[in-house]
C-alpha cells in the first residue's frame, strides 16, 4: 500500500486532450501539478513538516488499507507537497510519473537497488557521473551485481557488451565535464532491441534541454539539486518514466528512506516557478561565453555543444532546445598552477563543485575532482592540467566576459 500512485492532481489543463494545444513550458513550470484551490485559500502550496498523519477512527484506516480512500499514511511514504512537486516534474519530462528523492544519489542508488539483481549485469557510459559508476563497480558488486564501462557514445562497444545477464544500460547526457552527446534514439533502440531497460542522467540538459523519454529511454534522471532547484539552496534528485515502471521504485525509497524533507520540497517548487526564465538565460549566456573564450588567444580549446567545433556538435543541434549554462575550456600551454591563477582571479564566479544554479561557480577538475589521483588516472579519466570548468549562472553575459578577459589577461 505504500506504493499506491500518486494522488492525481487537478490539471490546469488536460494533458491528454490531442485536440488542445499543449501547454507551453513555463506555463507547466508555474502550475502543472498544483490544485487551483488549495489550503486555506493560500496562492503557495503549503510545507506540511508532518512525519505521520492521523486517522479519525479505526475505519478510516481499514479504508486506507482497502485503497478505497487515497491519503498520506507516514512521512517515509510520501508527502503532500512532494506528490505536487513529482506531478509538475513529470509533466516537464511528458512521463506518466516522478519520484522524488533526497539528492540525485539517492535517487540512482534507489533505481539501480530496485532493477537489479545478484548475477546482473550492467553497461555504463565511461564518462557517466563518477559516482554512479563507483556506487555500481565498488558497491553492488558486492552483492553479484556486475558492471562494464565503455567509451562515451561507442554505440557498438555498448551492443557488444550485452550479455543475456544484461538489465539495464546507463549513460549521462551530456557528460561532464566533457559535454559528449548521446544520440538518444539509438541508445534506446539498443536497450529496446535487447530487451534491456535505459536509463539517461540528464541532469545537465533539463527537460528543458531534451526529453529523453519521447526518444525512447525508459528512465530519466536527475540531480534536482542543480538547474531543476537552480538556487544553490536545496539537494533533491528524480526519477521520470511510466507508472508501472516507478510503482517498485517508489516501494523501494519507501523502504530505505531517502525522502526529501517538506522545506527543500518547498523551495524546489519555488525554484520550479523560474525553470523556463532560468534556462534561457543560462543556455544564452553558456553560449555567449564559450564563443568568447573560443576567440580568445589564451584559451586552447572550448568544449560547449553549441560551438561548430564540437564533436557532438551536430547531434545536439537535432536533439536539444539550448545547451545550458556548463561548458568546459583549456588554458593554452598552462601548467596546474597557472591555470589555478585564472581560477583564483575570476571575481564574479565562485569557486566550488556543483552547477546550474543562478550563482557562476568556476572549479579546476583536477584540484577539486581528481587531486589525488596519478598523472595517469587523470589521462586515464581525460583531466588535463590545464582544465577549467565554468557553469554560467544567470548574470548578464556581458559582466561574466569582461570578467573571464581580465583573469585571462591578468
Ligand atoms: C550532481 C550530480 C549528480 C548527483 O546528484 P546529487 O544531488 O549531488 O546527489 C548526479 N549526476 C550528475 C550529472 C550530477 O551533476
Amino acid at each position: 500500500r505504500v506504493a499506491a500512485a500518486p494522488q492525481r492532481l487537478v490539471w490546469l489543463f488536460s494533458m491528454n486532450d490531442r485536440k488542445k494545444r499543449k501547454p507551453g513550458f513555463s506555463t507547466l513550470s508555474v502550475h502543472a501539478g498544483e490544485l487551483r484551490q488549495k489550503l486555506g485559500d493560500a496562492l503557495t502550496d503549503p510545507i506540511i513538516s508532518s512525519a505521520t498523519y492521523s486517522f479519525a477512527d479505526t475505519q478510516a484506516v481499514i479504508d486506507y488499507i482497502e485503497q478505497k480512500q487515497t491519503r498520506e499514511e507516514y512521512g517515509r511514504y510520501g508527502n503532500r507537497g512532494e506528490r505536487v512537486v513529482e506531478a509538475k516534474l513529470a509533466a516537464l519530462d511528458c512521463g506518466e510519473d516522478a519520484v522524488l528523492f533526497s539528492s540525485g544519489m539517492a535517487a540512482i542508488v534507489v533505481l539501480l537497488m530496485t532493477r537489479l539483481n545478484s548475477g546482473d549485469e550492467v553497461v555504463f557510459f565511461d564518462e557517466c557521473y563518477h559516482r554512479s559508476r563507483e556506487f555500481c563497480s565498488d558497491h553492488l558488486s558486492r552483492f553479484g551485481v556486475v558492471t562494464h564501462q565503455v567509451s562515451a557514445c561507442d554505440y557498438a562497444a555498448m551492443e557488444d557488451a550485452i550479455t543475456p545477464s544484461t538489465r539495464m544500460l546507463v549513460s549521462e547526457s551530456p557528460t561532464n565535464p566533457h559535454l559528449s552527446i548521446v544520440d538518444l534514439s539509438n541508445f534506446a533502440a539498443i536497450g529496446k532491441k535487447h530487451g534491456v531497460e535505459t536509463l539517461i542522467d540528464a541532469t545537465l540538459a533539463t527537460p528543458f534541454n531534451v526529453q529523453p523519454l519521447g526518444h525512447g529511454v525508459d528512465y530519466v534522471l536527475h540531480s534536482a539539486t542543480k538547474y531543476l532547484g537552480g538556487h544553490n539552496d536545496l539537494l533533491a534528485g528524480v526519477i521520470v518514466g511510466s507508472r508501472e515502471k516507478l510503482e517498485a521504485v517508489r516501494y523501494l525509497r519507501g523502504i530505505m528512506g531517502p525522502v526529501i524533507s517538506p522545506h527543500s520540497t518547498y523551495l524546489l517548487q519555488r525554484g520550479l516557478k523560474t525553470f523556463d526564465l532560468r534556462m534561457r538565460r543560462h543556455n544564452e549566456n553558456g553560449l555567449a561565453v564559450a564563443r568568447f573564450l573560443e576567440g580568445h588567444e589564451r584559451v586552447e580549446k572550448v568544449l560547449y555543444p553549441g560551438l561548430p567545433s564540437h564533436q557532438y556538435y551536430d547531434i545536439a543541434q537535432d536533439t536539444m532546445e539550448g545547451y545550458g549554462g556548463l561548458l568546459t575550456f583549456l588554458v593554452k600551454d598552462a601548467d596546474w598552477r597557472q591555470t589555478a591563477d585564472i581560477v583564483d582571479a575570476v571575481q564574479i564566479p565562485r569557486i566550488a563543485p556543483s552547477l546550474g544554479g543562478v550563482e557562476s561557480l568556476i572549479e579546476q577538475p583536477l584540484v577539486i575532482s581528481y587531486f589525488e589521483c596519478t598523472p595517469e588516472e587523470r589521462e586515464a579519466y581525460g583531466i588535463p592540467d590545464n582544465m577549467i570548468r565554468l557553469s554560467c549562472g544567470i548574470e548578464d553575459s556581458q559582466d561574466l566576459i569582461d570578467d573571464l578577459r581580465q583573469a585571462l589577461e591578468k
